[in-house]
């Protein structure tokens, strides 16, 4: 089931949509700390919106504060499943960034086997166990789960099967940095889960036929800065602004309309993560 394009801005005044979103970035990474608020207006300039994503507890908190600051940022918050193995799991913690309602999204957290060493059955318990409390977390918030997985796509897919057996359109969420095949895109839009991509299209051709087969009602561009910048821009750091590539990018190889693409990038982030829906007690209006 699709949720409506309604949005809900802070302040409750209407604001003219941007012309691109990043749904994925780090600009609340060090390797910003001495330009972050250069990026930023960059960014805000070139009418570029974007999700600021947190690993841990600290960059989930730098992401909150700058998305209160700042007018087309918004937050997700978070922990990584191998970024700070050292963390668990802090609840209060998570919950009072909620209380904001810039922090859109819950993440990025998910599943790694690939950095994971080996990923022992220890290892594997460890972060199904950090997944699934924050799974229970967004459907408490009423957000969307912003999913990092890599290597892990079968044990991802098992566990949000069986949870939205049990939550339905509670919920919902977005695949980050989507890099892996047809087939499995087609599971993780059966359950209604968008997939972004990033700057790794513009330049590796074994994700054309996922980005051909998602519709387009369910595709997402994201940077991932400081990392994995687009050409023409490849070994820079990259940055929300270079996001425009990976649009570019997304309507070459749909062979669709590169205006159509671009708009639909935007819409479909506004209705992923800003509508909001599910919880009463978030919306003060
Ligand atoms: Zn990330």
């Amino acid at each position: 089931m699709r949720r409506s394009t309604h949005v809900m801005m802070p302040d409750h005044t209407p604001l003219t949509p941007p012309d691109y979103f990043d749904v994925h970035s780090h600009i609340n990474d060090a390797a910003f700390d001495v330009d972050r608020i250069e990026t930023i207006n960059r960014t805000l300039q070139a009418r570029v919106w974007t999700i600021v994503v947190g690993t841990d507890r600290r960059s989930s908190q730098l992401s909150s504060q700058l998305a209160l600051f700042y007018e087309g940022l918004y937050a997700a918050a978070g922990i990584h499943p191998t970024d700070n193995t050292s963390e668990h799991f802090w609840k209060e913690y998570f919950i009072d960034l909620f209380a904001s309602k810039k922090t859109v999204a819950v993440g990025e957290c998910g599943l790694d086997y690939f950095r994971a060493d080996g990923a022992s059955l220890e290892e594997v318990a460890r972060q199904k166990t950090l997944f699934e409390s924050q799974l229970e977390l967004a459907v408490e918030v009423g957000r969307p789960l912003m999913i990092h997985c890599r290597n892990a796509h079968d044990d991802m897919l098992d566990i949000l099967a069986s949870k939205k057996r049990e939550y339905g359109d509670r919920l919902w969420g977005n695949i980050h940095f989507f890099t892996a095949g047809e087939s499995i895109a087609r599971r993780y839009l059966e359950l209604d889960f968008t997939l972004s991509f990033s700057g790794v299209i513009t330049f590796a051709r074994e994700y054309d036929d996922a980005i051909r087969f998602a519709p387009q009602d369910m595709i997402l561009s994201e940077t991932d800065s400081p990392y994995a910048a687009p050409v023409p821009y490849r070994g820079k750091r990259n940055e929300p602004l270079f996001v425009k590539e990976v649009v570019k990018q997304l309507a070459l190889v749909r062979g669709e309309d590169f205006e159509e693409v671009r708009r639909a990038t935007v819409e479909n982030a506004i209705r992923v993560f800003l509508a909001l829906p599910h919880n009463a007690s978030i919306s003060t209006e």
